[in-house]
């Protein structure tokens, strides 16, 4: 290759956002920021000492209901990971170890990817999800099953050791699954299934895809330049592969099987459609379509129920994951405060229902009720604040001509709804009761955004400098509530003062 054609496909890598690595490197002190750094996470995931229950705790967090998938899935993912790290520490592997690969069965939207995006996210590991559909036999309608382990790669920034410990989800696998399942596309089950079992097995899959040309050229060019090859493969030995579906059908073929077979299975007894999925094996999944190769490597499974009503209600309310708090950030963003009731949440939670997607109807509906207003607020700023009621939720336009009538409505219910919040803020925060008066709120809030401060930072900040005052009062054993006014908020340091010298007086 002349230099011309070098300074050509230069340029095409340049602008097709490529690096090229011509000439010796110099490492400049962001790649050696960035090798630490991925050198750290790398230890971080490396140093697994989690038990299932500590996982299952974080998962609560996030994850409503699905109680079943959270302990299978925690569990599953504490032995591989720990099976990982005694191969890692005697240099030699378990060959009679079985790896936890996890079939999830349930409807869509109803927390099997967030599950696994929240494991992974946990335990610090590059996470990469696809539909199983998007491949077919020769590879090439949308992608080739190894993208997923080098697209690992590409979620580690690079670092192919940390991408080897990754999580590859396989969604929607149940539409590969022979012929009773074919849509008629391009897709062949077959196909798919062989390429994942490779991958399950244990295999090297090259950086570059063979398609990749550019990547291919650059690969020759270092080659070239530095006369040696880097790693050039990713082992899949230490990878975790999850794949899900919905399964329609499969339910049928369980109770087939277990309707003959099961002692006390009765005529009319009622079992909960949970309970039979708990009951699939092997079999099913072979007269579901599936190869019994590709089966037998996904030695777990495990169903995920459907939401209800209450539980998206619970979704909103209680995730940390809550759409909700997208909503309000957005708002926030232009000075706008946000109050979601119960009953508003469960108007949403309801309607959300009738989508019949799981959780995602949320944000269907969520999309359709706030439209109008992430339009039109920003263009009124005598509104600063509303409050999302059922009403809202059942006609979102009329109580937003309302709104814009009249900015203030919300006023008084909010300053309300602050009042406990804030007492609530000041228990948690310095662990003293509290009550708060409707006009410190109107005076907290005034000052606060005088200063272009959170409230709640600023009552942090102006408390936070009376540490021993505080703890004065946190060790008194008055136990009525002390009252938040406006002077206590101009006034801090007397205020607290005043409230030592009342509750010790009492002693
Ligand atoms: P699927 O079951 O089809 O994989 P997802 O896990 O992708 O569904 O769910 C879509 C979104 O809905 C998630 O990102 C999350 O915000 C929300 N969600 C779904 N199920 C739950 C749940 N059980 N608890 C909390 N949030 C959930």
């Amino acid at each position: 290759m002349d230099n011309k054609n070098i300074d050509d496909l230069k340029k095409f890598l340049d602008q097709s956002g490529l690096r090229l690595g011509f000439g010796p490197q110099q490492q400049t002190q962001q790649e050696e920021d960035g090798e630490d750094e991925s050198r750290q996470r790398r230890d971080q995931a490396l140093q697994f000492d989690f038990r299932p229950s500590q996982i299952k705790e974080y998962l609560d967090r996030y994850v409503i209901q699905q109680d079943d998938a959270k302990k299978v899935l925690a569990t599953a993912v504490c032995d591989h990971y720990h099976n990982v790290q005694t191969n890692m520490r005697t240099n030699e592997d378990n060959r009679d170890y079985k790896k936890q690969n996890i079939l999830l069965i349930g409807p869509t939207g109803v927390g099997k990817t967030y599950l696994v995006q929240n494991i992974a996210r946990l335990i610090g590991v590059p996470f990469v999800k696809a539909d199983a559909t998007k491949f077919s036999e020769t590879g090439y309608v949308g992608g080739d099953v190894e993208d997923l382990v080098r697209e690992l790669v590409h979620q580690a920034q690079g670092d192919i050791q940390l991408a080897e410990y990754g999580i590859v989800y396989l969604d929607e696998i149940d539409k590969i699954a022979g012929a009773r399942n074919l849509s008629g596309r391009d897709v062949s089950g077959h196909g798919v299934q062989r390429g994942m079992l490779k991958l399950m097995e244990e295999t090297e899959v090259p950086l570059r895809s063979p398609t990749d040309i550019a990547g291919q050229m650059q690969a020759l060019m270092e080659f070239q330049t530095k006369g040696k090859m880097e790693k050039k493969t990713i082992s899949t030995k230490n990878i975790l592969f999850i794949v899900s579906g919905a399964f329609d059908g499969l339910l049928e073929i369980i109770k087939k099987r277990i309707g003959s077979k099961r002692i006390g299975f009765q005529e009319g007894e009622r079992i909960d459609e949970h309970q039979i999925y708990g009951m699939a094996r092997s079999v099913d999944f072979i007269e579901f379509g599936f190869e019994a190769e590709f089966i037998g490597r996904l030695p777990v499974y495990v169903h995920c129920n459907q939401l209800d009503a209450e539980d998206l209600f619970k979704i909103l309310k209680y995730s940390e994951g809550s759409l909700l708090k997208q909503y309000k950030r957005d708002f926030l963003a232009y000075g706008i405060d946000v109050f979601f009731t119960d009953e508003g949440m469960k108007a949403m939670a309801q309607a959300a229902v009738k989508e019949q997607t799981g959780a995602r109807g949320l944000m269907t509906v969520g999309e359709k009720t706030f439209r109008e207003y992430k339009y039109m607020l920003p263009d009124n700023p005598q509104v600063k604040e509303f409050v999302v009621e059922a009403d809202l939720v059942e006609d979102p336009q009329a109580k937003l001509e309302k709104l814009l009538a009249d900015p203030e409505m919300y006023r008084d219910r909010i300053n309300g709804f602050q009042t406990v919040k804030f007492a609530e803020f000041f228990k948690q925060k310095f662990g003293i009761e509290v009550t708060v008066t409707r006009e410190a709120v109107e005076h907290l809030k005034m000052k606060a955004s005088k200063e272009e401060a959170d409230a709640e930072d600023y009552l942090t900040r102006l408390f936070g400098e009376y540490e021993h005052g505080l703890n004065l009062l946190r060790n008194a054993e008055a136990a009525d509530a002390f009252e938040i006014t406006p002077e206590v908020i101009d006034q801090p340091s007397q205020s607290l003062d005043g409230w030592i010298r009342r509750s010790y007086k009492r002693d």
